[in-house]
């Protein structure tokens, strides 16, 4: 059961925030100086004021149990306040798919949410999703774009000034932990929608490896679309330290802005695999080696298999 031992939040997130920003990592080389000191003032100033003025909803403290009745009218809101018909099935299958606790950024959003269909002016990205506007920009219109940036704004509220996006926090200057989100972002869209994972390969494989840290996986959803980013952060102090869950999260935010490299990435599920035998639960222990298998490449098993033909 998704159970939140809160003690003081910001107390424990700031200090988590000092151990990131503090924490070296070598393999992030082309962080200048400059960006440290951006960095450094940034938290100093904006996020932490508005930080300071963040008083967590309630019903994240403490989960409220929606009577039914309730549910339905949410349900009934949203689906009537939706204006676009290519989010019919996508808003369909989410209310059916997740608890109702998680369609309460949903219902804040539902309202004003816009879609645009851009020209493509970055042609890496598929669309991206804008909290300030409440607007999806979509540079194609395939579907697992449509529903990955819907996540987006099914997980998003702006409270004080701070921007809370699924795991992401930041505000209209910049965004932190965006690897740790898109990792979960995609793997829910392609859990809830059946959607073939396109995007943030290594950060999925990651998030996936990472989940099995949590006795429920509901929970993390919970927590992702409450936007609960202590929740995980606590769940991971159980077994690794502050500056494991500094490494990991820049680690993600680092494959978040490249391509799939497999080689870099199970240096992480190594160092991930450490963490997660310290449950000493085997079950974990056993789904964790069966989902790193999945990753070796296409062209390196078909390499592998001509090598064995030839050596038979
Ligand atoms: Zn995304």
């Amino acid at each position: 059961m998704y159970n939140i031992k809160k003690g003081d939040l910001m107390e424990s997130f700031f200090n988590f925030l000092n151990v990131f920003f503090t924490a070296k990592d070598e393999v992030l080389k082309d962080i200048t100086k400059e960006d440290d000191c951006f960095y450094i003032e940034y938290i100093n100033n904006s996020l932490i004021r508005a930080l300071n003025t963040y008083i967590p909803n309630s019903f994240i403290n403490n989960l409220p149990l929606i009577p039914e009745t309730v549910i339905s009218k949410i349900k009934k809101h949203i689906i009537s306040h939706n204006k676009y018909v290519e989010l019919g099935d996508i808003i369909e299958t989410f209310i059916s798919y997740v608890e109702p606790i998680n369609l309460i950024n949903l219902l804040g959003n539902i309202d004003s949410l816009q879609i645009t269909y851009d020209k493509k002016i970055d042609h890496k990205s598929l669309g991206y999703y804008s909290l300030k506007t409440n607007t999806i920009h979509i540079f194609n219109n395939k579907y697992p774009t449509l529903s990955h940036e819907f996540l987006h704004a099914a997980s998003s509220q702006i409270i004080n000034g701070i921007h809370l996006c699924g795991f992401s926090i930041g505000n209209e200057h910049g965004i932190y932990f965006e690897g740790l989100n898109e990792g979960f972002t995609e793997l829910f869209n392609h859990r809830i929608f059946k959607e073939k994972i396109i995007s943030y390969k290594t950060n999925v494989l990651i998030c996936r490896c990472l989940e099995l840290m949590f006795d429920n996986p509901k929970d993390i959803e919970t927590a992702y679309f409450n936007n609960d980013f202590d929740f995980i952060y606590e769940t991971f102090l159980q077994y690794g330290t502050k500056e494991e869950f500094a490494y990991l999260c820049k680690r993600l935010d680092y494959f978040s802005k490249i391509d799939h490299y497999i080689d870099e990435a199970k240096v992480v599920l190594d160092f991930l695999y450490d963490i997660i035998s310290r449950t000493k639960d085997n079950q974990k222990l056993e789904k964790f080696k069966q989902i790193t298998e999945e990753i070796t490449p296409e062209p390196l098993k078909q390499k592998i298999k001509k090598i064995i033909k030839k050596n038979m």
